[in-house]
């Protein structure tokens, strides 16, 4: 996998703008592995695909993550250093793009001995989801491919809440990225409280941030030597920024 350069950032800044953040990001996950054809991608599980745009991030602008947020009790701002190595090597080893196979669950309730047969919600189950405004209960069920109560088969709404509990522990353990959580503390009144974490999301505002940056460049370049866009483009980031500073940008 190779890093986004500065025409690539343009080309997917612009192909991703109008969409939806779920779509966005199965954008970036065919960016990370343009080989491989985008409707197999899609039927990746979202963990497997979040560590996939991680290293693609990584590659374009460096394994450090710097984000900041404030704190929920005193609102003291808070810098996070954060690693993604460290988010990838909680993934699975898994090479191949094929989905792993249905998680397995078997337990007890008042209403009887449980079976269920649950897939890992895939990047297309998100985005489609989210277009038809659906809930995360709608996504557990449209992933139970088979459920059984004493043997007898069930349709995927009439599983009991405790059942979908032990659904989404069964997910977020056979897909860790799947559900990112950075354990925070205050420095300042030792608060302490877990806030998720959303790779493709970070990424893809990171990419707003420095396209602009990018025409920028473009700009002062184009209106001081009279090259084109294209020309620009093509120069890598070291070569555009001696020139910048050349002209004392
Ligand atoms: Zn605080």
């Amino acid at each position: 996998m190779r890093g986004l350069d500065a025409p690539d950032l343009l080309e997917l800044h612009a192909r991703g703008r109008g969409l939806p953040p779920a779509r966005r990001a199965l954008l970036l996950l065919e960016a990370a592995v343009p080989e491989a054809p985008a409707d197999r991608l899609a039927d990746l599980p979202v963990g497997r695909r979040d560590e996939r745009i991680l290293e693609l991030r990584a590659r374009t602008l460096g394994p450090a993550i710097q984000s900041e947020t404030r704190c929920p009790r005193c609102d003291e701002r808070l810098e996070l250093d954060l690693d993604s190595q460290e988010f990838q090597a909680a993934a699975p080893d898994d090479p191949a793009l094929a989905p792993p196979p249905p998680v397995t669950l078997s337990f007890s309730t008042d209403e009887g001995d449980w079976e269920l047969v649950v897939r890992l919600p895939s990047g297309r189950d998100v985005a489609e989801l989210a277009e038809r405004g659906g809930t995360a209960t709608e996504l557990l069920e449209r992933c139970v491919v088979d459920a059984r109560s004493d043997g007898e088969a069930v349709a995927s709404a009439g599983i009991p809440a405790e059942a979908r509990q032990a659904v989404e522990e069964a997910i977020v353990a056979a897909d860790p990225l799947a559900d990112l959580q950075l354990a925070l503390t205050c420095p300042e009144c030792g608060h302490s409280w877990s806030s998720p974490f959303d790779p493709p999301a970070f990424f893809w505002g990171e990419i707003e941030e420095r396209v602009p940056r990018i025409l920028q460049e473009v700009h002062l370049l184009a209106s001081s030597y009279g090259w084109s866009e294209d020309d620009i483009l093509g120069l890598d980031a070291w070569r555009r920024g001696q020139y910048l500073q050349f002209l004392g940008a």
